[in-house]
């Protein structure tokens, strides 16, 4: 084994402190594969040391290619925010600070304005994400009460959040009405008392209960809780802000249809349907906002400048009916010709191994387990779809697709314009 310092000074170029890490790091994997009976040459080592201290100067939140026909791809980053969003990427920002006074201002003051006329809610807050929204909710409003929540809502979002545990971990007590398949606005309105602290719906965005099933809409549920004086909470999570049915996805929830519908407070994410940065947005009735604003897990869950930037920009978008400014509903928008025209092009430029299928695209980030789109696929015929999916993952930038039965499938959807050229050469280096 070569020692630190000589290492070091082969990898000249390198600010010390990576080549001191790169050398370290390459000499305790020459150890460890020595260890394993391997031969390892001093060469190697050099070039070990050499790659770790340029992965170490790179950016390793890489951009890639989406192919993977999955549109909100929680591993990829959900939803693809407009490029150009803000003049603040980083920079000081009129953040928390009132340039007509000078003094002190309100962080979220023009979220709050576009999503008061967005959604016809009183007033909103944005923290971190929906999971963070939901623990908030529940903890500024209905802490050491009861939390009337349907047997058949009893959601696992994914990771460790499970709605139960969240109603637990927010100071409330869970009370659960009806059954799995069935629970009417009945079983609601029996179950609310002296120490019920709010009524939670969940949207069930990953799973769907089908055959013999009841449940009550959300006018009616909204009828109880306003007779019974109890705050009605609804967990949508999928965050769209308009009726999405032009963009083939009909029948779907939206922030001003649940407000409109006499939810007290909707909490949704930022990076699902709605297509902006992570965050929970919570819109509803003033009162109730205040006391989540005024709880001190507000401050924990709290979004910075990027995030607001980003959020204010994509509103705004919806506001100004500018929708071809946010990339997700470009992508959900494309027509199904020009994605058929983009498959053939890139079959055509491959030859013989590639041909053209109709696919679907799967929405994904747990939306609705059922929510598909249409689309055309590049589907690559190779010995090892295995190898080849891996192979377009080292290229630059990465291009992810995926294997079914065999094939490798690239989906044409979510390439976005600019992306043609690096994905051809990306698979004529491939293949
Ligand atoms: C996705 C989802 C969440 C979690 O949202 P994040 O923004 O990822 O924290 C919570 N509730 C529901 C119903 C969801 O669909």
């Amino acid at each position: 084994m070569p020692r630190v310092d000589d290492l070091i000074a082969r990898l000249d170029g390198a600010p010390p402190a990576v080549a001191r890490a790169a050398a370290r790091n390459a000499i305790e994997r020459g150890r460890s594969e020595l260890q394993r009976g391997c031969e390892v040459t001093l060469q190697q080592i050099v070039a070990q040391a050499q790659k770790e201290a340029g992965e170490l100067l790179e950016d390793r939140v890489q951009r890639v290619i989406n192919m993977s026909g999955t549109i909100l791809h929680t591993g990829l980053g959900r939803a693809p925010l407009p490029l150009d969003f803000g003049r603040t990427q980083g920079e000081y920002a009129a953040l928390e600070f009132s340039l007509e006074t000078g003094e002190r201002g309100d962080r979220q003051a023009w979220v709050r304005e576009h999503l008061i006329a967005l959604t016809g809610a009183e007033d909103s807050l944005v923290v971190n994400n929906c999971a963070g929204a939901v623990l908030l909710a529940l903890a500024a409003i209905s802490a050491g009460k009861e939390v009337i929540l349907s047997r058949g809502e009893m959601v696992e979002i994914g990771g460790s959040f499970r709605v139960p545990e969240i109603i637990a971990q927010s100071g409330c007590r869970l009370k659960e009405v009806g059954t799995t398949n069935k629970t009417r606005a009945s079983d609601y309105s029996r179950a609310v008392g002296k120490e019920t602290g709010a009524i939670l719906r969940c949207h069930t965005s990953n799973y769907k209960i089908v055959g013999f099933t009841e449940t009550p809409s959300v006018g009616q549920i909204a009828a109880v809780a306003k007779e019974k004086g109890v705050p009605f909470i609804f967990d949508f999570g999928t965050g769209c802000m308009i009726d999405l049915a032009p963009f083939g996805l009909p029948g779907l929830d939206s922030f001003p249809g649940l407000v409109s519908q006499g939810v007290d407070l909707v909490l949704g994410s930022g990076d699902k349907l709605l297509g902006g940065p992570q965050a929970g947005i919570i819109v509803g009735r003033k009162e109730l906002i205040a006391a989540c604003a005024a709880h001190p897990l507000a401050r924990a869950l709290r979004v910075d400048k990027l995030t607001l930037a980003a959020l204010e920009a994509v509103l705004r978008a919806y506001r100004t009916g500018q929708l071809d400014k946010i990339p997700l509903l470009r992508i959900l928008g494309t027509p199904l010709p020009e994605i058929r025209r983009r498959a053939r092009a890139l079959a055509k430029a491959l030859g013989a191994k590639a041909s053209v299928v109709e696919s679907e695209s799967e929405l994904g980030a747990g939306c609705s387990p059922d929510l598909k789109v249409p689309t055309y696929c590049v589907a690559i015929k190779s010995d090892s779809p295995t190898k080849l999916y891996q192979a377009l993952l080292k290229v630059d930038p990465p291009v992810i697709g995926r294997i079914e039965k065999g094939l490798l499938l690239l989906d044409c959807r979510t390439i976005q314009q600019g992306d043609f050229r690096p994905v051809k050469s990306a698979l004529e280096k491939a293949l």
